[in-house]
């Protein structure tokens, strides 16, 4: 049986034979959270980059009741000055709550709220069973002694067999530790049946005895939580002290706030107007995981939309919407995708609402992206910390306010992973049973020419129609090994047609053009390649 797990480690093992994904400074053994992008991979962010700005910047879609609105684009610097950063409340808030390993030979570090304590409570649909365990819950801390005796006499496991892990939801923590994933010892525990639990390790439910390290297995060596401030700090100048303190941007969005009023005063633009970024971040994750998912430097699209603070209601169900519709259109299955609306407690202070787009990846829902309606909080802190006015004079209303700001905010590294998982297809019947379906806009390589074999005059006549096609879509040429060599080659790289010059080439002028969806293969005339990819990728 294929695991989810499986799937993941299949995906990272053909990322990096074929060039999408490799560790940073692999040849120096890796550095923990930071990842290289090889010549295919680089092609696919590209396109996902281009995708986001063509689709959001240069040709949005109208807005409700058909409004118009104004998008526009600025790349700011990585290193702002801190004062940014204490406006924003990054330098005194954004933190996590951290534990650590006592054992000797771990002490390994955690986020306190990504460690879940999984477990398997004996329940069933026998009554008298139901009601011992829940006699044996409620004696735990007053008699354990009886309570021990009890769950012996129903053949009850006491406390119930739990272990921990670390994980982004509840849900990716039962992936994690399944019934299967138990050992033979952990399962002789178990009496089925069984509830499948998992817990945040601040919810860890009474009587259940100290936690244990989720890498260890060490019961009552973790520390209480601390918090851990996640900017990564550096020195601007000779001299490293405190004065000279900066940081590397945590996220793109303050430099938008920071050039709002230099992006209305520069460029005839009118509200509701959108600002948008695509560019680094970096944050001290304090343990990155799940592949590329969780990792110290990434890459963000972000937009600020910027309203009045009447609209800022509908411009949230808009930009929520238009995002989630975003990541189907280019190929992940809506049911994969999830439109998840925060709870009221689960807000950030300064949100009014906010929903988180969540993709189904091997390793449990996880957030690819999410949208908030950020009311001014942040134009406000930058007005009172800088002392500059960052108001709006809004001649149609003849109205000045601090526009309400709605942040769709992406991660470029998390959409790439999501569009390879949603890609990655086996299909035991093909030469190469693993390939990639890539959406034809994403594809790194559109297309492939190959002379049939590398001589008879097949390369002089591959080689101009090569040398045409690269001119206006990715294109590769290949004229060694097999043809289903070849073939395979392409599919695992996600490029959706091969163009073939055969024998009958010289004869008729066709060639063969190969779909990589269910390998079946047509003849086009040699002078139509560009126009066929045209047509089919509608780009
Ligand atoms: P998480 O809860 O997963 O840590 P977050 O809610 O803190 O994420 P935001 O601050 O909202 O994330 O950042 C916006 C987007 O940036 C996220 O939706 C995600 O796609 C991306 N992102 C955030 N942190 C990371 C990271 N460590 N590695 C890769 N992408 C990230």
């Amino acid at each position: 049986m294929t695991t989810q797990a499986d799937t993941m480690e299949k995906i990272v093992a053909l990322c990096r034979r074929r060039g999408f994904i490799f560790g940073s400074s692999e040849i120096y053994g890796g550095i923990g959270g930071f990842w290289d992008y090889g010549p295919l991979g680089t092609e696919l962010k590209r396109n996902i980059k281009e995708a986001w700005w063509n689709d959001m910047v240069r040709n949005p879609p109208v807005g409700p009741n058909g409004t118009e609105f104004q998008m526009v684009g600025v790349d700011c610097s990585i290193i702002m000055n801190p004062k940014v950063w204490e406006a924003s409340g990054h330098v005194g808030g954004f933190s996590d709550p951290m534990v650590a390993c006592r054992a000797e030979g771990c002490k390994r570090l955690f986020r306190d709220d990504k460690v879940f304590l999984v477990g398997f409570i004996p329940v069933g649909d026998d009554p008298q069973r139901e009601e011992a365990f829940e006699e044996i819950q409620q004696l735990r801390e007053q008699d354990p002694t009886k309570a021990r005796a009890l769950a012996r006499q129903a053949e009850l496991n006491d406390p119930p067999v739990y272990l921990a892990v670390e994980a982004d939801s509840e849900e990716s923590a039962k992936i994690e530790i399944s019934y299967d994933s138990l050992s033979n010892t952990q399962k002789r525990r178990i009496t089925p049946p069984f509830q499948h639990v998992a817990y945040p390790l601040s919810r860890k439910p009474s009587g259940w005895g100290p936690p244990p390290c989720p890498a260890c297995g060490t019961r009552g060596s973790l520390t209480e939580p601390r918090q851990f401030n996640l900017m990564l700090q550096t020195h601007i100048g000779a001299l490293q002290d405190v004065a000279s303190l900066a940081y590397l941007r945590p996220e793109t969005a303050q430099g938008i706030f920071a050039n709002f009023k230099n992006v209305i005063d520069t460029s005839r633009v009118k509200l509701p107007l959108g600002i948008a970024q695509i560019g680094k971040a970096f944050r001290n994750e304090i343990n990155p995981r799940n592949y590329t998912f969780r990792s110290r430097e990434f890459e963000q699209y972000e937009i600020e939309f910027f309203c009045h603070p009447s609209e800022a209601p509908m411009w949230y169900e808009f930009w929520r919407d238009v995002r989630h519709k975003w990541y189907v259109d280019l190929g992940l299955q809506s049911e994969k995708l999830r439109l998840r609306e925060h709870e009221g407690d689960e807000l950030a202070h300064y949100a009014k609402s906010c929903a988180d787009v969540e993709y189904d990846f091997p390793f449990g829902l996880s957030e690819l992206e999410g949208i908030a309606n950020r009311t001014d909080f942040d134009l406000k802190a930058h007005i009172e910390k800088s002392g500059k006015d960052l108001s709006y004079f809004d001649d149609q209303r003849k109205e000045r306010y601090v526009p309400y700001v709605i942040e769709p905010s992406g991660g470029v590294d998390r959409s790439v992973l999501a569009f390879i998982t949603e890609a990655y297809t086996v299909d035991e019947n093909r030469a190469s049973p693993e390939l990639m379906m890539f959406h034809p806009r994403l594809s790194p390589i559109k297309a492939a020419v190959f002379p049939l074999v590398a001589k008879d005059g097949l390369p002089e006549i591959a080689e101009p129609i090569y040398r045409e096609v690269k001119k206006r879509f990715p294109c590769q040429y290949d004229a060694k090994q097999s043809i289903g060599k070849r073939y395979a080659r392409m599919d695992e790289a996600g490029t959706p047609f091969c163009f073939t010059i055969d024998g009958q080439t010289k004869e008729d002028g066709t060639v063969t053009v190969r779909d990589r969806n269910d390998a079946s293969q047509i003849r086009i005339d040699k002078s139509r390649c560009v126009e066929y990819l045209h047509d089919k990728l509608s780009l």
